[in-house]
This record gives structure tokens, sequence and C-alpha cells, in this order.
């Protein structure tokens, strides 16, 4: 069995099927042992439940996931790691890897396909350059996950944990939010990886909601108003809705002060509720 926190003693391998690190990827590798146990012990799985990992790399995480879930499905990119994971987990009898970007699959049919009813948790540690969009794809794919936990930089943790309404929340706060229950597990630092990156991670969990949180009249509208509400975060929530969804700011002006606004209110300081409320007054069928 390899240690595979112990990159060098990997490498022959690894060297072998003709791997060197691909930055563009984001392949950072965690080295350090503690990381990865921690991460498949908090992120809710057990004996009865499958996994989806994104991004397996050598298969650091998914010997983890594996000692501890009845199925583990990887979706990793890089054909190069294909032969090194296939001798890394040759051990494991529960492990399927799919080669495949994970933005350009049907998620929702491939969890099917794979793995029936059984209870499904989302644990990853997601390459940086798609941590966002990968996210998001979860998310609005309506899944049916229970939980999705995964290493993302942590300046991207602190926002998305951010409470809705405080000044660290943004649009992705915002959108996380209305899925899921966020929840920051721990930090780690960037020694834990090979190459180390030049920024800190965190792994969140985020708990899938059964409905969403705010009564809503039109889900595409709702993003709309978000993202144009957050779009300009220097200006008042009048002027970012006003110009991010062209209506005219009388409009705006009038729906705000509805809604019993200040007139000056900035996106940052509305809560879920709030939003809601500016979006359904705006809606016009
Ligand atoms: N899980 C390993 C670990 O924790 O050490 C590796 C994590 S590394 C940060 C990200 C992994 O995602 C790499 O193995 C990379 O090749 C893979 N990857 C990058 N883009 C991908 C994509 N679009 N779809 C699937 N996998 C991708």
């Amino acid at each position: 069995m390899y240690n595979l926190t112990d990159i060098e003693s990997v490498m022959p391998l690894m060297k072998k099927n003709g791997f060197n690190f691909s930055k563009n990827l984001g392949q950072n590798f965690i080295i350090d042992p503690g990381v990865c146990p921690e991460m498949a012990e908090r992120s809710g799985i057990d004996r009865e439940s499958a996994v989806l990992e994104i991004g397996p790399g050598i298969g650091v995480l998914t010997a983890e996931l594996a000692k501890r879930a009845k199925k583990v499905l990887c979706i990793e990119l890089d054909k190069r790691l294909l032969p090194v994971l296939a001798e890394t987990l040759k051990d494991f009898d529960n492990v399927e890897v799919v080669n495949a970007d994970v933005m350009k699959l049907d998620l929702g049919k491939l969890i099917e396909e794979k793995f029936g009813d059984t209870d499904v948790y989302v644990c990853a540690n997601l390459p940086y350059y798609i941590t966002s969009p990968v996210i998001m794809k979860l998310l609005e794919s309506r899944l049916p996950v229970k939980a999705i936990t995964v290493m993302v930089q942590k300046e991207a943790a602190d926002r998305i944990c951010a409470p809705v309404g405080s000044r660290d929340s943004g649009a992705i706060t915002v959108a996380v939010n209305y899925y899921a229950q966020t929840e920051k597990l721990f930090d780690v630092p960037s020694e834990s990886f090979m190459p180390s990156p030049k920024v800190d991670s965190s792994v969140i969990r985020m708990n899938i909601r059964e409905k969403p949180p705010v009564e809503i009249k039109d889900e595409e509208f709702f993003f709309s108003v978000v993202k144009a509400a957050f779009g300009q975060r220097r200006k008042t929530a009048l002027n970012s809705l006003s110009s991010g969804l062209g209506i005219s700011k009388q409009t705006v002006e009038q729906a705000l002060v509805n809604c019993g606004f200040d007139t000056n209110v900035r996106a940052e300081t509305m809560t879920m509720d709030k939003l809601a409320e500016i979006c359904n007054c705006l809606f016009k069928k």
C-alpha cells in the first residue's frame, strides 16, 4: 500500500506515467497526513453512503473516503493520473474513476446510474480555477445529495460562509445559502500541499436544504437581482439594481420604499428575507 501523503514515494509511479504537476489544472496535492482523514470524517459519510469526488489527483482523499463509504465515484480530468490511480487505489474495490471534465458532465444522470437510491455526499479538494462554477453547478443541478464538503481557497470559504447581510457577504454567499446551510470546518495552511500554493485553504461543508429559506416568485429573476445588487459593491443597491437590471431608478426606488428600505441601502446589508422581498416587488410577469 502507498503512503499517499508522501509524494516522493509515489513520484516514480507518477513519472513513469508521464505526470508532472499542471498549474492550469489546479494540481496541488495534499501532503499533510491529518487533513484528508478529518475531511472524510466530517463530511457526513458512513458505510451506507456513496461519495462523489471531483479531482482525486493521486487518490489521497479518495482512499480515506473509500475506507468509510460504500462506494466512491471520482471524476478526474487529467488522463495521466488514471494509471496512477489504478495503482494507488488497487486495494479498494469500491472506487470507480471517470475520466471527464466535471463542468461538462450531466451529474444528475451519472449519480442516478451509479448510485441509485443510496444517500450521496460530495467530498473534494477542488481545483481553485473552477471553485465557484463547480459549487454552483453542484447546487443548481439540484442533485440528490445530502451535503457537499469541499476544500477551497480561504478567502472563498470566508465569503461563502459569511452570514447573508454581513459586510463579507457577496452574490455567491446568497446563491449558496439559497440552496444550503454553510459551515466552515477547518483551515488548511499552504504548506499542507505539494506544490505549495500561494494561498491558504479552508474546508467548508454545505448541508443541502430541503427547501429554500425564502419564497420567491421567480428563481431566475431572483438570481439576476442578486447578481445585479452585488455587481457594483461601491454603489447603493438602488444604483446597482437599476443599472444591472436595466430598470428605471424611479421604479427601483419605489420598490425599495414599498419594501420599507432606506433608498441608500447597500446590498451587503440585506438579509435573505429582504433580498427576496425586493425581488418579489420588482418582479413582473
Ligand atoms: N484530491 C487531490 C488532493 O487532495 O491532493 C487532488 C486535488 S487537486 C487540488 C485538484 C484535482 O482536480 C487535480 O487532480 C486535477 O487534475 C483535477 N481537475 C482539474 N480540473 C478538473 C475538471 N475540470 N474536472 C475534473 N477534475 C479536474
